[in-house]
């Protein structure tokens, strides 16, 4: 091997750990540059990987098996400097090799050993943009017309040609229809570098004193050009969505870009919407439903630096947004932000770390802040912003509690039996809210089909001793079981506490659903939830149909708590409020308060009052208690006591190791010592704080 052969170290985008060193030919080294696409000869075949840097030297053993690289992939890299940088801090934190990390942060078109040019080719953007004074309405007699006018009004009048078809097949001949009507514009953009056009559109009038504070702290942080972290803390309706437009405008007035991260898209049209109709296509949107092809075009307008603004969810966090300048993270105690398979990364935690990389502002929005990251807040590592009214003084709902223990049957033959879902009082409310043609949402949170116990007479659900968290009913075993330390003991016959009769409770949303048609005939009733929206054209239809007024009472699980903003809404009642308080999990609690909290805060967003009704076995349970008390305050004091106490995070770090194998005996004794090694070497909980 000659002496003058560049040494490449390369990541290779499979499960295996380490850097990799290939030679890099002669006419190859002026196209490597770090975060470039490769691929390499690996094991019989070959591999994608991604190129590093050059390296002064290497072991001889290396030099001896150095092979060369086959191709380079890319042009421009694929991924940026600081993206890279990013994947580094993720494979090292979240212990994910890097080759698979890096891939995991590209586009699906990208993430295979291809040439660049299908992504060269997508190059062009075909704009629909619908009259401002368009009335769906009138276009009753051409229903897909009528839809796809709908969608555009919803997301701010302009939206991708690709994204229309997508959400409502058959768009492109509906739009062609309403093009030669004159209701609809069709316009295409050259992904180019561009400045954008369709600056400076629909704006409210005046900012509200809080906005106007949080605006004015927040882009005097930008000004300071440092990385700054902030927890913007607005209740329901205060109006955080304009603060990030306003501070998104001015990043982009001194040439930044900005990236903001949502739960979840189809869940959050309306904020897509409002930044499309503020910065049109400046703006690229990064979410799973999204074809392959159109989450590519969106990402290479990033890349090539034609667009500088990134809305979407948590994979967006890798986005290639050209001279980042803020990160907003909206409703970020969000629990889909937590990525579950591969590299199981925390969008929110990686927004603060990439705007530490990138020396920039960062914005974690919510109206009930994550025990993190009120912690940081407390501590001085975030800045918190309150806005604590809601715009134009619209009052915060009013809130009523059900105590369903006075609810329950009281003749002999009917105890221990469930109660129906629909109390007097919730029944009552309903016929009122239906009677002034007013809307409804009733909320359940029950996730997946597990049972749960509760005392019909204490109210409480049984917890395991060692570790304060709910117990779960393994049915064919009649076992509770704890999902944390793995103790169990038989289902007793009575609440160890009080005697009381122990229920064992299954309502779901259907069975809702079911009892409200069954109670208001007249009323028009739809269910949203994972099985009855299980593609995202059916979730946008509901959530289209629920604005337009043509559903009564919409029944859901989490779903209908995110941030929908439904004017007439009126009436929001929490069926179940235990439900979310018997989850086997130490954030049960705090998951159950943001939940009621925020599901609390569809109601009343219009001209109409709102009105929220909570029914509980338990009403004292602190989450319950301090929401109807709107104390968010009060509420985490008391749980970071118990959190502190108990040792739990944000006092603590919790790792799950997971052991594969193919021998189950073998596995499992893996596992046993794994773990006894690892209890050894760690202190007692209590001690790690
Ligand atoms: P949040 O995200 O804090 O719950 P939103 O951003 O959805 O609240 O705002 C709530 C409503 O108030 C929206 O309909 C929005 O258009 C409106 N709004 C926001 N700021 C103002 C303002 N300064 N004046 C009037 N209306 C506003
Ligand atoms: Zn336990």
């Amino acid at each position: 091997m000659s002496s003058t052969v560049r040494l490449a170290v390369v990541a290779v985008a499979r499960p295996v750990g380490g850097e990799y060193t290939y030679a890099a030919p002669e006419a190859l080294v002026p196209r490597l540059s770090p975060g470039v696409r490769v691929r390499v000869p690996f094991g019989r075949g070959t591999s994608l990987a991604f190129f590093l840097g050059f390296a002064e030297g290497a072991p001889q053993s290396v030099l001896d098996k150095l092979k060369p690289i086959d191709a380079v992939l890319d042009d421009s890299p694929s991924l940026t400097p600081d993206v890279v940088a990013l994947v580094r801090f993720a494979a090292q934190h979240y212990r994910h090799p890097l080759g698979e990390a890096l891939k995991a942060a590209l586009p699906p078109g990208l993430s295979d050993a291809q040439q660049d040019e299908v992504a060269a080719k997508a190059d062009t953007i075909s704009w629909a943009q619908v009259r401002a004074d368009a009335d769906p309405a009138l276009l009753s007699r051409a229903p897909a017309q009528q839809a796809v006018v709908s969608y555009l009004l919803a997301v701010g009048g302009r939206a991708m040609v690709d994204e229309l078809e997508h959400a409502l097949p058959g768009a492109k001949a509906s739009l062609k229809r309403l093009a030669e009507r004159g209701l609809v514009t069709l316009t295409k953009t050259v992904v180019a570098p561009t400045v954008a056009e369709g600056l400076g559109s629909v704006r409210h009038a005046a900012l509200t004193d809080d906005q106007q504070a949080a605006v004015q702290a927040l882009t005097a942080a930008f000004d300071s050009r440092s990385f700054k972290p902030f927890l913007l803390h607005g209740v329901t309706g205060s109006g955080k969505t304009e603060v990030y437009l306003q501070l998104v405008e001015h990043a982009r007035a001194a040439g930044r870009g900005a990236l903001v991260l949502v739960p979840e898209i189809a869940l959050t049209p309306q904020l897509v919407g409002r930044f499309r109709a503020r910065f049109g296509p400046d703006v690229a949107v990064l979410h799973s439903a999204l074809k392959d092809r159109e989450r590519l075009v969106h990402w290479q307008a990033l890349r090539k630096g034609a667009v500088h603004i990134a809305v979407g969810v948590r994979s967006a966090i890798f986005a290639p947004v050209p001279s980042l300048g803020v990160v907003v993270v909206d409703e970020e105690h969000d629990g889909s932000f937590k990525q579950e398979d591969k590299l199981r990364y925390h969008a929110r935690d990686l927004a603060v770390v990439r705007a530490q990389k990138a020396d920039c502002l960062v914005v974690l929005g919510s109206a009930t802040p994550s025990l993190e990251t009120l912690e940081n807040a407390r501590r001085g590592r975030y800045t918190r912003l309150v806005m604590p009214r809601r715009v134009d003084d619209r009052p915060m709902p009013k809130l009523g509690l059900v105590d369903l223990r006075l609810e329950r049957p009281r003749t002999p033959e009917n105890r221990g039996t469930e109660p129906p879902v629909l109390s007097v009082p919730l029944r009552e409310a309903l016929a009122q809210t239906l009677d002034k043609g007013q809307q409804a949402i009733l909320f359940l949170n029950r996730r997946g089909h597990a049972t749960y116990i509760v005392c019909e007479v204490c109210g409480q659900s049984l917890k395991c001793e060692h570790c304060d968290v709910c117990l779960t009913l393994h049915q064919s075993s009649r076992r509770l079981v704890c999902h944390y330390c793995g103790d169990w003991k038989p289902k007793p016959a009575k609440c160890p506490d009080c005697d009381g009769t122990l229920l064992e409770l299954g309502v779901g949303t259907q069975r809702i659903e079911a009892e409200v048609a069954d109670a208001f005939p007249a009323a028009r009733v739809a269910r949203l939830d994972r099985d009855a929206a299980s593609t995202a054209e059916r979730l946008t239809d509901l959530l289209a149909s629920f604005a337009r007024r043509e559903i009564d009472v919409l029944v859901g699980t989490q779903m209908v708590a995110k941030g929908h903003d439904f004017p007439g809404v009126t009436l929001v009642a929490v069926v179940l409020a235990d439900s979310a308080l018997a989850m086997p999990d130490f954030r049960a609690a705090e998951r159950t308060f943001q939940l009621l909290t925020q599901v609390a805060g569809r109601a009343g967003r219009g001209k109409d009052e709102g009105q929220v009704l909570v029914q509980s076995y338990n009403p004292d349970a602190p989450p319950i208690a301090r929401m109807l008390a709107q104390d968010y305050d009060g509420f985490c004091e008391d749980e970071l006591k118990r959190r502190r106490a108990l040792a739990w995070p944000p006092f603590s770090r919790l790792a799950a190791l997971r052991v594969d194998g193919t021998s189950p005996e073998l596995t499992a004794r893996h596992t046993k010592a794994l773990a006894a090694a690892l209890a050894a070497k760690l202190p007692p909980p209590s001690a790690g704080v």
